[in-house]
């Protein structure tokens, strides 16, 4: 059976202080949170500090972007074995606002992708389409795209390594979720896509999170969809007890 996952994508926000203090408040307040898995995305300069804050204790701790070289002239960026280092033990791929904003491609994603998995990181590959691309009908196939081009290469072993994060552009940071049965509909189209790419065993075993506005008194109903596995939270993660009240939702 899957367990939930709820993921906190801190994009770039907090500093040193407040990033330390805000995972120490939720290790705190998730001691008693035992059928869902919890992780924190800080931003990569604050992995060291966060993961001094959490150690022994039930966060785990992720990055938000990683390069595929190994290592190199690649200025600015970090490779896997950087995160292995720190103690990271996700990552998040292909944010829509890597994607829309810094330029990423899918094949970006799918390098990456390849990468962290042989690095024993277990990547979070985020799909999900613009709203012109929902009110134009593309939504099945702009997921479908993204989601065939993160897996090219992705073997049956490391698939169920693999989180996968859908996240509606037009639902991230607006306010504006998606419903339930939006959610659902996408969610059960992308576990078809990996019964169709590996089989229904694999498939059963990955996590499928929902992504964009997701608050404590949203996420019940996200997550009682039988394909929504948890949640990817920017904003609600920022607040302890928004992201714990999530989390106290699964
Ligand atoms: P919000 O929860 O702020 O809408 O952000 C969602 C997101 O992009 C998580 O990766």
């Amino acid at each position: 059976m899957r367990r939930y996952l709820i993921a906190g994508n801190w994009k770039m926000n907090t500093d040193r202080s407040t990033g330390v203090a805000l995972a120490t408040a939720i290790a705190e307040q998730a001691a008693d949170l035992k059928d869902v898995d919890l992780l924190v995305c800080p931003p990569s300069i604050y992995l060291a500090p966060v993961a001094q804050a959490l150690a022994g204790k039930a966060v785990a701790l992720g990055a938000q972007n990683m390069y595929f070289e190994d290592n190199g002239a690649f200025t600015g960026e970090v490779s896997s074995a950087m995160l292995t280092d720190v103690g990271a033990e996700y990552v998040i791929l292909g944010h829509s606002e890597r994607r829309h904003i810094l330029g990423e491609t899918d094949q970006d994603v799918n390098k990456k992708t390849l990468k962290a998995l042989a690095a024993g990181i277990a990547p979070i590959v985020c799909v999900g389409e613009k709203l012109e691309e929902r009110e134009a009908g593309e939504t099945a196939a702009v997921n479908r795209r993204q989601f065939e081009a993160a897996f090219e290469g992705v073997t049956a072993e490391q698939a169920t390594s693999v989180v996968i994060a859908y996240e509606p552009v037009w639902a991230i940071g607006t306010g504006k979720v998606a419903t339930p049965e939006q959610a659902e509909e996408v969610h059960a189209d992308l576990r078809q896509l990996l019964t169709d790419r590996y089989n229904a065993e694999i498939a059963g075993q990955v996590r499928i999170l929902y992504g964009g506005s997701m608050k404590p008194g949203n996420a019940a109903e996200l997550m009682a969809q039988p394909n929504v596995d948890g949640g990817l939270i920017g904003g609600a993660a920022l607040k302890a007890e928004d992201f714990i009240g999530i989390a106290k939702a699964a």
